[in-house]
């Protein structure tokens, strides 16, 4: 059953945090997406996380529904159906939820996961992210407990985030006053309120900067000692238990250096999306222009069913998005990790 259970997902955190490794949580769309990120995990002997935001879940149901949850539970069930014919773990987890949005999106499933396990099924999605960076500490943290005491009911785990991701991600734009460097005074808090739900397991997005998209040299200043910061105060004032599995969003664009202080610093889950968009596209650019009397009919001319079937080049984009998730797992020291059948590489 490769899609990780709820052990199995926190045996992955908990090695990865031990073993100074993160994994790739990559966002799809589609089939063919979600294909591309498990050839990419398994060929690299990986474990890693699929994820799919609010937009994606509204494209993969159809452009005339536009359903997010509908789409995102499609997605989930063609994983936990593939998955299987992969040699590796993969956890299914759902990226930024504004609380504007919980009702469409989060709530409806994990609606779903409470009526898979009444019916003794597993969980649809093994994690769901909440963003309440837009508002006051307060009620960000006041939606956070509500929907992890229900999480933990079913074995759940909640994605926060403090402070603000810079730059665009599907349509919603941070603020230019936006607070983009998060404070220990803030994950204090975070630790105060979340830990005092007795079982429950959540991933903290604590931003260092982070911006969604790739900009050119120059423009985004990560500060990854903030998160060293933060993990030293919740230690000293609650103890070792209270170290934070932490999330480095808006991964695209980043450098090794970046990525690999902030894995020692706890980072053990890096959302890739920007990146994987281009690796997927390239090489339809280049079938395009290389094959365009053939994708198109020019001049009277029928053209070539064979250039313009998009299985020929889905296909390709397959293959190069899957190559670039190789990628990110080696740059996350993640190669080789699969707990996939005893086959643990360290
Ligand atoms: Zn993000």
């Amino acid at each position: 059953m490769p899609v990780a259970d709820y052990k199995t997902y926190c045996r992955m955190l908990d090695r990865a945090r031990a073993n100074r490794f993160a994994y790739p949580a990559i966002n799809v769309t589609s089939l063919t997406t979600a294909n591309a990120v498990l050839k990419g995990l398994a060929e690299s002997r990986s474990d890693g996380i699929i994820q799919v935001s609010t937009g994606g879940g509204a494209f993969a149901s159809g452009s005339s529904v536009k359903d997010m949850a509908l789409g995102a539970i499609s997605i989930a069930e063609h994983v936990h159906r593939v998955a299987d014919s992969y040699s590796i773990y993969v956890a299914l987890h759902t990226d930024h939820c504004q609380a504007d949005k919980l009702d469409k999106f989060v709530l409806p499933l994990v609606a779903e996961t409470e009526r898979r396990r009444a019916s003794g099924l597993p969980n649809l999605f093994n994690s769901h992210m909440f963003d309440g960076s837009a508002l006051p500490l307060k009620e960000n943290l006041d939606i956070a407990v509500t929907l992890l005491e229900r999480f933990e009911n079913s074995e759940l785990i909640l994605e926060i985030e403090t402070g603000v991701v810079g730059g665009e991600e599907d349509g919603i734009k941070a603020e230019a006053s936006a607070k983009l460097y998060t404070t220990t005074e803030d994950t204090l808090e975070v630790a105060r309120r979340l830990n005092l739900i007795k079982g429950a397991r959540y991933l903290l997005a604590a931003t260092f900067g982070n911006v969604h998209g790739v900009y050119k040299p120059g423009h985004v200043r990560l500060n990854p000692s903030i998160l060293k910061e933060c993990q030293d105060a919740v230690v000293k004032a609650y103890g070792e238990k209270a170290r934070f599995d932490l999330v480095f969003h808006g991964g695209s664009g980043s450098s090794y250096e970046e990525i690999r202080e902030s894995i020692s610093y706890g980072v053990v889950k890096m959302n890739i999306d920007t990146d994987t968009q281009y690796a997927f596209t390239r090489p339809i650019a280049g079938h395009m222009f290389t094959h365009y009397d053939g994708v198109l009919k020019i001049e009277g001319e029928m053209g070539e069913k064979k250039a313009y079937d998009p299985r020929t080049y889905l296909a390709m984009a397959e293959t190069a998005m899957a190559e670039r998730v190789k990628r990110a797992v080696t740059e996350l020291r993640g190669e080789g990790t699969t707990m996939y059948k005893g086959q643990e590489g360290r």
